[in-house]
């Protein structure tokens, strides 16, 4: 943590057993720091995705800065999913947002299994705190837990970003010359039949999958209402990658 993190906001410390500093809380800020249960850890959730931004992360939406930002390379605009009524029907709408880029990952990842943050190192989060994705800063370090708890409620975060979603598709389309929906479409059956063919050719041994690509197959149960025609894609190319793999395995 820089100093001038420390000048931003109303920081609480803790102290642990052996008087070590483990924890920061700034109040004002929204963000919490646990250093020394992370320390341990080494970092699980940054390893397997980079975290999301708020819109109050975001300094300004116009086009021009958003392009920009988006170019520095450190950013990529990523689809959430979430069941909800649209039109008096519980639908899966997709949610455009903005979040921290993972390694080799492009700025269109809508569909990604996710790998580790480019900003992780294994020191910690190269960002300082107040620099942070608020969501990732938010994340409340429990590791007992699972580090499920957030400071910031999920729902009211997605909400914010649905009044942005004309902007991100604009530039969707401008760096995939395509819209959203079709961009969608092939990053998810792409995504989706490689991770089933890796979990086939495991022989349906979840753990030899990454922690992305687990949560990946959790998403298809979630979405599977309404991606019918994406799943039965998906199911397909799955197997012509499966077939393929063991063909090769086989002449080589
Ligand atoms: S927040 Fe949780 S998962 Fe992330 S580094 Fe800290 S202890 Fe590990
Ligand atoms: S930006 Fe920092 S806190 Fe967020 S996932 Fe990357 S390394 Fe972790």
């Amino acid at each position: 943590m820089l100093y001038k993190d420390l000048m931003l906001g109303l920081y609480f410390f803790a102290i642990d057993m052996r008087g070590n500093l483990c924890y920061i809380l700034s109040m004002e800020e929204n963000k919490v720091e646990n250093s020394s249960m992370c320390a341990k850890c080494g970092g699980l959730c940054c390893q397997k995705s980079g975290c999301g931004y708020i819109v109050k992360d975001i300094k300004s939406f116009k086009f021009v800065d958003l392009k920009a930002l988006l170019d520095e390379g450190n950013i990529s605009i990523s689809a959430i999913l979430r069941k909800g009524l649209v039109g008096g029907r519980l639908k899966t709408e997709k949610i455009l947002v903005l979040k921290a880029r993972s390694i080799d990952k492009g700025i269109v990842d809508l569909v990604s299994a996710s790998t580790q943050c480019k900003m992780w190192t294994p020191k910690g989060c190269s960002y300082s705190l107040a620099d942070r994705p608020s969501l990732g800063a938010g994340l409340i370090p429990d590791i007992n837990q699972g580090c499920r708890r957030n400071i910031y409620d999920y729902d009211k975060v997605l909400d914010e970003w649905k009044e942005h979603q004309a902007g991100l598709e604009k530039l969707v389309k401008v760096y995939t010359g395509k819209k959203m929906e079709y961009v969608y479409e092939e990053q998810f059956i792409k995504t989706v039949a490689l991770v089933w063919a890796k979990r086939t050719l495991a022989r349906g041994d979840i753990s030899l999958l990454t922690i992305g690509e687990q949560e990946i197959l959790s998403m298809i149960v979630e979405a599977s209402d309404d991606m019918a025609y994406e799943i039965k894609q998906a199911k397909e190319l799955a197997a012509k990658f499966v077939k393929n793999t063991i063909k090769n395995a086989e002449q080589s």
